[in-house]
């Protein structure tokens, strides 16, 4: 007889094409049999029944800010929190850590961080600005997954913002390395001016911030960013689209024969501009949040596959950097990966039941890795991969409290919305990291590499 590790009973199993009821059976860490009825023993029995079983949540977008910067949030408590919400792998942005992660002294030091302190698997992105333009290649070396670029101010004086020649340079050296640049498409001497000139005349509301990202901006820096991936033969990721516009940008360059993805943010699919005016700064971000004609489009977009990765883009701060009477120098970045997928998720199937599910799965996992070259072991509920799973009951209700939040801080503008898809548990490699309501302690999280092309 058999003897499993673990061994899912009864639940559906949620793949980017179907779903299936079926058990689910892992050994050593590895989903090693999937049937409608597995017989066997195992260490660990779990009912699934009335549960789907998805493929874990690969979290591409993420500042967890350390070393250096634990107090605004840190890979433990970070970790943690995603592991909660359903996730179990994250890529660590480049920023926001101190120092950043820009050359292979800095991208191991991340690395011990995370391989002591995250409870899930995890990647690094490298920077691409432009003072590390010479120590891309190492990063490449060292493991890095790709190579994030801002194209207007990063927030951050130490990970400077790249124009068209830095980033068509950097371009270059990441397509020999083989490797996709993400990019934070927005027009500098644009968004710029406008918060200059608004400023000038005392406007400092949060409606003045958002009219000065206008969609232009947006547009703008990503036609320059296609321009140069096309002339470069860089592969191009453009991170946190906010608008059906950028995405209408992507969809024809691609057309040309660019080599582009587009992620968007679970925000941009929850909130919209109005929301800021409601919630406060939590919700401020860049892009900022557009309207709801906007938000209605985006999920249509995501609906009919014209997105290619959700990613949380969770960036947080001590809370006296989220307060001003100015809005414009509060700190720009939501809080939110613990419950933006489970939101979501519950908002897609009620739009768009069964195929609201496999669709959040290809978007949140089997893209993802496929995109990032971990596909081989990872973002599918396959035989032969990683037993990364995420158990979720769609009828289950929660309401969204600051008391159990896991971050450092208990910031968040989903606080008080109802969640439609709870997290019964959460899994990596066969080891349990979330269960019934508690996050298992132990860190064990390894170091994802892009598998060689
Ligand atoms: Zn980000």
């Amino acid at each position: 007889m058999i003897l499993y590790d673990v061994l899912f009973r009864g639940g559906t199993v949620v793949t980017a094409e179907k779903l299936s009821a079926a058990d689910v059976g892992v050994i050593d860490g590895q989903i090693v049999a999937i049937e409608s009825r597995l017989e066997g023993s195992a260490a660990e029995f779990v009912d699934a029944s009335g549960l789907h079983l998805l493929p874990g949540i690969i979290d591409a977008h993420i500042h967890f800010n350390e070393p250096g910067r634990e107090h605004w949030e840190g890979i433990s408590t970070g970790s943690r929190a995603l592991a909660a919400g359903g996730g179990t792998a994250f890529f660590d942005m480049p920023l926001n850590a101190a120092p950043p992660t820009l050359d292979r002294e800095c991208f191991t030091r991340k690395r011990v961080c995370g391989e002591t302190k995250s409870v899930l698997d995890f990647a690094l992105w490298g920077g691409l600005t432009p003072i590390n333009l010479d120590t891309m290649e190492e990063l490449a070396d060292a493991g890095a997954i790709g190579f994030k670029a801002f194209m207007s101010r990063s927030g951050t004086s130490d990970f400077p913002h790249s124009n068209p020649s830095v980033l068509k340079q950097g371009m270059k050296t990441a397509a020999a390395c083989g490797l996709p640049v993400g990019v934070h498409a927005e027009d500098d001497a644009m968004t710029q001016a406008l918060a200059e000139e608004r400023r000038g005349q005392g406007k400092i509301k949060w409606r003045d911030y958002l009219d000065s990202r206008p969609v232009e901006a947006e547009l703008r820096a990503i036609r320059v960013a296609l321009e140069l991936a096309g002339e470069t033969g860089c592969d191009l990721h453009v991170v946190h689209v906010s608008c059906p516009e950028a995405l209408d940008l992507v969809r024809e360059a691609r057309n040309r024969g660019v080599r582009v993805t587009a992620e968007t943010c679970p925000h941009y699919l929850l909130l919209t501009d109005d929301s800021v005016g409601e919630i406060g700064a939590s919700a401020k971000c860049a892009p900022p949040l557009r309207d709801a004609a906007r938000r209605e489009e985006m999920w249509e977009r995501l609906r009919a596959g014209g997105i290619d990765t959700l990613g949380s883009d969770h960036s947080p701060a001590p809370p006296d950097m989220k307060v001003s009477k100015d809005f414009f120098a509060v700190w720009g970045g939501i809080s939110g990966c613990q419950h933006a997928f489970t939101l979501a998720l519950g908002e897609f199937y009620a739009r768009a039941g069964a195929d609201g599910l496999a669709r959040f799965a290809a978007v949140t996992a089997t893209r993802v890795a496929a995109r990032f070259g971990i596909g081989c072991r990872k973002g599918r509920v396959a035989e032969g991969c990683d037993a990364d799973i995420t158990l979720v009951d769609l009828q289950g209700r929660e309401r969204i409290a600051a008391g159990q939040l896991l971050y450092r801080h208990p910031i968040s503008p989903y606080i008080g919305l109802e969640v439609r898809a709870v997290v019964r548990g959460t899994w990596v490699r066969g080891r349990a990291v979330y269960r019934d309501g508690k996050v298992a302690g132990e860190a064990g999280g390894r170091l994802l590499r892009p598998e060689p092309r």
